[in-house]
C-alpha cells in the first residue's frame, strides 16, 4: 500500500489550489491528488462559457447561501480577491477585471487558468493520479486508508475536494458526498442550482429563444422571497438566464414557488405608457398596441395571458382590460414546476453542513486530519465567479492548514 502524507480526493478547483498551498507549505511532504477523470480540473475549461470568470471583487457574504455561509467572512478575511488575484499572478496568471467586479483571465482563455494550476502542480512534484475513482475512506489508527475501483493508499491527512453531481456530464457526481456520510460527517439534501426553472405555462413554446431585459421576483405563495435582473430566457418548458439563475439558488426553501416577471421594470408609469400608446395607435388592431415597447412575440403572449383577441381593435379594450395587461407587464405570474435538473446545473445546493467544519483550518470538527472544502460544503454562490472563488479561497485555505 503506497504511503502520503496528504491524498486530496478530487482534482477540480479546490483540489489543485490546495495541492499547490500544501506543497508550498511544506516541500517535503509527499502529496497526491487522486482523481476519478482521465485527467485534472476538466471542469475548469467549461466554466465561464470557456473564459474562467474566476473570481469576483465584489465578493461578500450577500452573495452566498447554504449553511457554510455563516463562516465566509472569515474566508474572505483570510483570502480577499485582491490577495487571490496576487497569488495567481505570483504562479503566472494575469487576469482582469470585467463587468460588475468579474475577473477573467487576460487570455480569455479558461485554459490558461487549468494549464497555470497543472504547470504549477508539475513543478512541485505533486502526484497526480487520474482515472481512479475513491470508493471509501477508513481511519485505521492514525492513518486513512482510501479506496479506489483499482488501489488502496494510504495517507496520515486527507483533504475531500470532490465536489457535487452538478453537471453529471462534467464528471460532477455525489460519491465524495456519499462517502463522507458513511463515516458519520453530517450533510444537508442536495438540490440543482444556478440552473433554469421549469414553469407551468402553455405559452411557453411560442416564446422559445426570446430573451428580454427585466425584473423577476420569486414568492413563496404571495411573500416575496427575492428579486434579480437582467436578461431573461425563455426556452420550451422553462425560464433561464442569470437572473433565474441566481433565484434557484432559493428555490430550495419554497413550499409554493412563483416566479413573476416585470417586463418593464424601468418604467414609472406602465398604466399611463400602455394608455399613451392606446392614443398613439388608436386605429390598430391591439397586436400593435405595445409597438415600441415589446417585441412582437412577446406582445402577442401578453395579449393571449390577458384573453385579448389580437385582432380586437385598440378601442374596443376596456378598463378591466387595461389593468390586466398592467399586472401582466408588471408581474406576469408563472407557477414553478420544477428545477433544471443536476445535467444543467451549475452547482448543486447542499453537502457538508457549516458546523461540520472548523472554518479556520477547514478540518473535521469529528475526525482529526480529513479536510473539506470547495463546493461538496454546503455553500452555494449566486453567477459572476463566487463559486470558483469559494472553490480557490478554501482550498488554498485547507492547503496552509496542512
Ligand atoms: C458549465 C459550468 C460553468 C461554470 N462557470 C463558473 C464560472 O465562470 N465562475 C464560477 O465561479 N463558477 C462557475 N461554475 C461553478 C464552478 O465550476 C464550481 O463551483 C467549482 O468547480 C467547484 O470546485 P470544486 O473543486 O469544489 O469541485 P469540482 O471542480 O467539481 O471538482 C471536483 C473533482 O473531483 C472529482 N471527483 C468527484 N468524485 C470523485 C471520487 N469519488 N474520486 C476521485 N475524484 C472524484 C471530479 O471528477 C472533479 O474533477 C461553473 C460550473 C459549470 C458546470
Amino acid at each position: 500500500m503506497k504511503k502520503y502524507d496528504v491524498i486530496i480526493v478530487g482534482g477540480g478547483a479546490s483540489g489543485m489550489m490546495c495541492a499547490i498551498a500544501a506543497k508550498e507549505k511544506n516541500p517535503n511532504h509527499n502529496i497526491a491528488i487522486i482523481e476519478k477523470q482521465d485527467r485534472i480540473g476538466r471542469k475548469l475549461l467549461s466554466t465561464g462559457n470557456g473564459r474562467c470568470n474566476l473570481l469576483n471583487l465584489n465578493v461578500d457574504k450577500s452573495k452566498y447561501d447554504g449553511s457554510f455561509r455563516k463562516y465566509i467572512d472569515l474566508l474572505i478575511d483570510k483570502n480577499c480577491p485582491v490577495d487571490m488575484l496576487d497569488y495567481f499572478s505570483s504562479h503566472g496568471l494575469s487576469a482582469k477585471e470585467e463587468t460588475e467586479g468579474r475577473v477573467y483571465p487576460v487570455s480569455n482563455h479558461a485554459s490558461s487558468v487549468l494549464d497555470v494550476l497543472r504547470f504549477n502542480i508539475e513543478n512541485l512534484g505533486i502526484e497526480t493520479i487520474c482515472g481512479e475513482a475513491v470508493s471509501d475512506i477508513r481511519k485505521n489508527g492514525k492513518f486513512f486508508e482510501i479506496k479506489t475501483n483499482n488501489n488502496v493508499f494510504s495517507a496520515q491527512k486527507v483533504v475531500v475536494s470532490t465536489g457535487t453531481q452538478a453537471s453529471s456530464k462534467l464528471g460532477g457526481d455525489n460519491s465524495g458526498l456519499n462517502i463522507l456520510k458513511n463515516i458519520g460527517i453530517k450533510t444537508a439534501p442536495s438540490y440543482p442550482a444556478l440552473c433554469p426553472v421549469k414553469v407551468k405555462s402553455n405559452l411557453l413554446p411560442s416564446l422559445k429563444g426570446l430573451r428580454v431585459k427585466g425584473e423577476v421576483s420569486l414568492y413563496d405563495g404571495k411573500s416575496l422571497v427575492d428579486k434579480e435582473s437582467g436578461e431573461i430566457q425563455f426556452t420550451e418548458n422553462a425560464l433561464s438566464g442569470i437572473c433565474v439563475f441566481n433565484l434557484s439558488n432559493k428555490l430550495n426553501k419554497v413550499r409554493k414557488p412563483v416566479l413573476k416577471i416585470n417586463l418593464l421594470p424601468f418604467t414609472d408609469d406602465v398604466y399611463a405608457l400602455i394608455k399613451r400608446n392606446s392614443i398613439v395607435f388608436s386605429r390598430q388592431t391591439a397586436e400593435n398596441m405595445f409597438t415600441g415597447i415589446l417585441q412582437k412575440k412577446l406582445a402577442l403572449a401578453v395579449l393571449k395571458q390577458a384573453k385579448i383577441k389580437p385582432s380586437a381593435s385598440i378601442k374596443s379594450l376596456t378598463q378591466s382590460d387595461y389593468i390586466r395587461l398592467c399586472e401582466i407587464l408588471t408581474a406576469w405570474s408563472f407557477e414553478v414546476s420544477g428545477n433544471g435538473g443536476y445535467e444543467k446545473a451549475q452547482v448543486a445546493g447542499g453537502g457538508v453542513l457549516g458546523d461540520e467544519i472548523i472554518p479556520e483550518t477547514m478540518e473535521s470538527r469529528k475526525i482529526k486530519n480529513l479536510y473539506i472544502c470547495g463546493e461538496a460544503l454546503d455553500i452555494i454562490g449566486k453567477c459572476g465567479g463566487y463559486n470558483l472563488y469559494f472553490a480557490f479561497a478554501s482550498g488554498k485555505t485547507v492547503g496552509e492548514s496542512l
